[in-house]
């Protein structure tokens, strides 16, 4: 119940230790189609450029952009967490200037923030993180497309952790390119991340006048083994490739709307629980991610020694607080799988028994 990797449904463990098709025999190339498909429907998007890149979400943000990225580029990100602050690192590794929005951890970008830095320049590439998981803000797309629409930009979304526990519609908020990974809320064991290009970004591939600086990521090269060509790249990550196809498919059987419903219910009653026992939130209500939740830790309380005890009495991983969040919350995750009434009671009489260790007063807690 940490922040990734999440629990893993046994049908998709069960797929991974099918035997090893080659990676170009028909019935594996039927695998990848489907996969290509299903992500389309989980990203919300027609995207011809849509498939798995292997390795982890990390490798997905690298992808995007080198492909994306020339020396000289402008970028702007919103750095509001790990994850912004991780992107504006790669992003200056392809020799990018880049500029970034900034705001307190836990806080989130309004369109009016960008246009502020913006201020109508010309930018190549404008980038966000959806889902911060550092932190446990949701960052509303809504409006940012007319932002990066005033300078020429191309909008980038992080959606490792937005993407099956919440919608993420890439083509209704007009995302041209976003990247996730398969250990947060789709319930897949990490190394692999999904990423998907619309049309106005493949163009501005096409337009490079310098090679991909990464061979390995290089979209041009991938997409001719994912699209028509089949031809060999590397060697895909092929029972990978099978989890993928199954956890995919469990997303699609629950339904879309009824798989971000079960995040919703189940961690709007984690946040209240919590509540009840005396603890507060550290994002504001309207910004709240559900799969992800960043609890104040009580004074007095000893972060590693609550940790150690929730995961040696309970068998609960929790994640600690990162960069000025440190010692400061617990980040508590309810991805996909994971995402059980059934969890959220065991976390909060966990939670509530290591206050109690600490000899913390604890409230009654029967309203559940
Ligand atoms: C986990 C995560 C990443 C990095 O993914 P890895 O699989 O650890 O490489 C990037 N962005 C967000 C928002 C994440 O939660």
């Amino acid at each position: 119940m940490g922040p990734g990797p999440s629990e893993v449904p046994p049908s998709v463990l069960r797929i991974m230790s099918a035997p090893t098709l080659g990676h170009l025999d028909p019935e594996f190339l039927q695998v990848m189609d489907e996969i290509a498909d299903m992500l389309r429907v989980i990203f919300g998007t027609k995207n011809r450029l849509t498939m798995p890149m292997s390795g982890t979400g990390s490798a997905g943000m690298e992808t995007l952009f080198v492909n994306l990225l020339q020396p000289g580029a402008r970028v702007l990100i919103g750095v509001n967490g790990v994850f912004g602050t991780r992107m504006a690192e790669v992003a200056r590794r392809c020799g990018a200037e880049v500029i970034t929005a900034e705001t307190e951890w836990g806080r989130v970008f309004s369109p009016e923030d960008l246009a502020a830095k913006t201020r109508g320049q010309r930018f190549d590439v404008i980038a966000l993180v959806h889902a911060e998981t550092s932190t446990g803000a949701a960052q509303p797309l809504e409006g940012m497309r007319a932002v990066a629409d005033t300078c020429g930009a191309l909008l980038l979304t992080d959606c490792v952790t937005s993407l099956g526990g919440m919608p993420v519609e890439l083509d209704h908020y007009g995302v041209d390119a976003a990247y996730s990974g398969t250990q947060k809320c789709l319930s897949c064991p990490p190394g692999l991340a999904p990423v998907s290009l619309s049309a106005r970004a493949e163009a501005v591939m096409a337009k490079r006048n310098q090679p991909v600086q990464s061979w390995y990521l290089d979209l041009g090269l991938i997409a001719k083994y994912w699209g028509g060509e089949r031809a060999y790249h590397h060697t895909a990550p092929v029972n990978q490739l099978y989890g993928l196809h199954e956890a995919l498919r469990l997303v699609l059987e629950e339904g879309l709307e009824a798989r971000y419903a079960r995040h919703a219910e189940n961690g709007q009653a984690l946040e209240r629980g919590l509540q009840t026992l005396g603890l507060s939130l550290w994002v504001e209500v309207e910004h709240r991610l559900t799969q992800l939740t960043s609890v104040r830790l009580p004074k007095g309380f000893d972060d590693m020694r609550g940790r150690h005890f929730l995961l040696e009495n309970f068998g609960i991983e929790v994640g600690g607080g990162l960069g000025p969040m440190a010692g400061q919350v617990w980040r508590i995750g309810l991805m996909g799988h994971g995402s059980q009434r059934s969890n959220v009671e065991l976390c909060l009489r966990g939670v509530a028994a290591s206050m109690a260790e600490q000899g913390l007063p604890v409230p009654k807690m029967e309203v559940l």
